[in-house]
C-alpha cells in the first residue's frame, strides 16, 4: 500500500544528519538581519506559522515584533554570528554585508547558508561582483580598479582615464551612498578616497530590475521586469511601475539575462538583478542583491506569491510559488520628509488609507530622519494610468514628519 504524503512530508528536509519537517515543527530559519526586509519575511513565513530566527542589534528594530525569536547581537561581528547560526537549520540574510568568515565556518559544521558565503563575498565587493560579470561574459558596463583617490588622479593625468565616469566605494556602499559621478576636471573634490571600482558613465533610457528565484532542486522562476523610478536628491528609488513600459522584446531579453546570471551565481534564494537599459536598447547588468529588494516590494500585493515568501521557499528548497502578475501595480517609496529628523509621525494616513487599491506598508521605525525609507505603499488597479494617478496623490498626501 502507497502511504499518503502529507503536507508535511511534501515539505521535509535533511538536515542535521536526519529528515526534519519543516512546519509544525522546531525547524529554525535563522535571518541575519532585523529591518523592514527581514519583518516582511517573518510575515510571509507567519503564513505557514514558521517562525523566523532573527539577528540584529535591537529588538525594536522593525523585525523585532514579529518574532518572539529574537537574538541581539551585530550581524557584523563573527563571534556573534557563529554563535547565532550554530543553532539554526538553515540560514538566510536581509542586508549582504555580514560577517562572511563566520557562515564560511557554519557552512563547513553542517549548517545551509543560502546565499551561500562566497556569493555573497563576492557580491558584497563591487569590484569583485564586477570581475565576476567579466569573466562570465555578463554584460555590464566597462571598469577599472583602484587603490584609492591618488591613483584614480593619476589615471587622469596619465590619459588612461577619461572624464566622465562613475566611482563606486568597492565595500561600503548602498542607496547610492557610496556613489560618486564624476563629469569634469571641476569635480575631483567629489573623488572618495577609498578602494574604489570606476565606471563608463551609462547613458542610461531606463532602470529596470528582474527578481529571480531558485532552489536547491535547481527550479528557477522569475517576476515581471519592473521599471525603477530614482529620487535624483536622495539616489532612492521613489517609484517603481510593474509590469515595466517596454517592449516584448525588451521584456524578455532582461528576463532571460537575469535568469542567466542566476545560474552564473549557482546560487538559491531570491537574486535582485538591477539593469540599465541604455538609449541605444542595450542591457547591461548594473549589480545584484542575493535576496528580497526594493524592486519587489509590490509583489506583496499584486503577484499570486510574494518576493518574501518566495525566498523563504527558495531557501528551504520548497517548491517555488508562480509570480504571475494579479494586477498592474505602483510602488512609492515612503520616505522621511527633508528637514525632518526625529520621532516620526504620519501625515495623511487616513485619507490614504480610504483610497481604493492603496497598501501601506509602515516599518515601525521611531525616528525619522531626511529620505529615510519608513514605508512603502503599493497601490493596486485595473491599469497603469489609474495606479499611477492614485500614487501621485499618495506621493503628494502622505507625508512623515519629526513631531
Ligand atoms: P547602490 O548600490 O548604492 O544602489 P548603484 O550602483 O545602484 O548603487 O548606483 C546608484 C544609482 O546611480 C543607480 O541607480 C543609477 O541611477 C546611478 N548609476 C550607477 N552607476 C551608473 C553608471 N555607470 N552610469 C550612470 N548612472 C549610474
Amino acid at each position: 500500500m502507497i502511504e499518503e504524503l502529507t503536507i508535511f512530508d511534501t515539505f521535509a528536509v535533511k538536515s542535521k544528519n536526519m529528515k526534519q519537517q519543516i512546519i509544525n515543527s522546531d525547524f529554525k530559519l535563522g535571518v541575519l538581519g532585523g529591518g523592514q526586509l527581514g519583518k516582511m519575511m517573518a510575515l510571509a513565513a507567519g503564513n505557514w506559522h514558521l517562525p523566523l530566527h532573527i539577528l540584529d542589534k535591537e529588538k525594536s528594530f522593525p523585525a523585532g515584533l514579529f518574532t518572539p525569536y529574537f537574538t541581539a547581537g551585530d550581524f557584523k561581528n563573527y563571534d556573534d554570528v557563529y554563535a547565532f547560526g550554530k543553532n539554526m537549520d538553515v540560514l538566510t540574510i536581509e542586508i549582504e554585508h555580514v560577517n562572511t568568515e563566520a557562515l564560511h565556518q557554519l557552512e563547513k559544521e553542517g549548517v545551509k547558508v543560502h546565499p551561500a558565503p562566497a556569493v555573497l563575498d563576492t557580491i558584497k565587493d563591487k569590484g569583485l561582483q564586477k570581475q565576476f560579470y567579466a569573466k562570465k561574459n555578463i554584460p555590464t558596463a566597462p571598469f577599472r580598479l583602484f587603490a584609492d583617490k591618488a591613483a584614480i588622479l593619476e589615471a587622469v593625468e596619465e590619459g588612461t582615464l577619461a572624464y566622465p565616469f562613475v566611482q563606486k566605494s568597492r565595500t561600503a556602499g548602498y542607496d547610492g551612498k557610496g556613489v560618486a559621478v564624476i563629469k569634469d576636471a571641476g569635480q575631483t573634490d567629489k573623488i572618495m578616497d577609498t578602494p574604489s571600482m570606476v565606471e563608463d558613465l551609462v547613458d542610461i533610457d531606463k532602470e529596470l530590475a528582474v527578481i529571480v528565484a531558485r532552489n536547491e532542486a535547481g527550479q528557477v522562476i522569475s517576476y515581471p521586469v519592473v521599471d525603477m523610478e530614482f529620487n535624483p536628491d536622495a539616489n532612492l528609488v521613489e517609484w517603481l511601475v510593474c509590469p515595466a513600459e517596454i517592449s516584448e522584446d525588451i521584456a524578455q531579453k532582461a528576463d532571460q539575462l537575469a535568469k542567466e546570471v542566476i545560474e552564473a551565481f549557482d546560487c538559491c534564494g531570491l537574486l535582485a538583478v538591477e539593469l540599465f537599459l541604455t538609449k541605444s536598447q542595450e542591457i547591461l547588468v548594473n549589480e545584484v542583491a542575493p535576496r528580497p529588494h526594493n524592486s519587489g516590494h509590490h509583489t506583496i500585493d499584486s503577484c499570486y506569491t510574494s518576493q518574501f515568501e518566495q525566498h523563504v521557499r527558495a531557501v528551504l528548497n520548497m517548491p517555488l510559488g508562480s509570480t504571475k502578475m494579479k494586477c498592474p501595480s505602483i510602488m512609492v517609496n515612503l520616505l522621511g520628509a527633508p528637514e525632518h529628523t526625529g520621532h516620526a509621525s504620519y501625515e495623511g494616513l487616513d485619507e490614504c488609507l480610504a483610497m481604493e487599491g492603496v497598501n501601506l506598508h509602515l516599518y515601525g521605525k521611531t525616528t525619522t530622519k531626511p529620505f529615510r525609507k519608513m514605508g512603502h505603499a503599493t497601490v493596486v488597479a485595473d491599469d497603469l494610468a489609474t495606479a499611477k494617478s492614485q500614487a501621485r496623490k499618495v506621493k503628494d498626501i502622505f507625508r512623515i514628519v519629526a513631531s
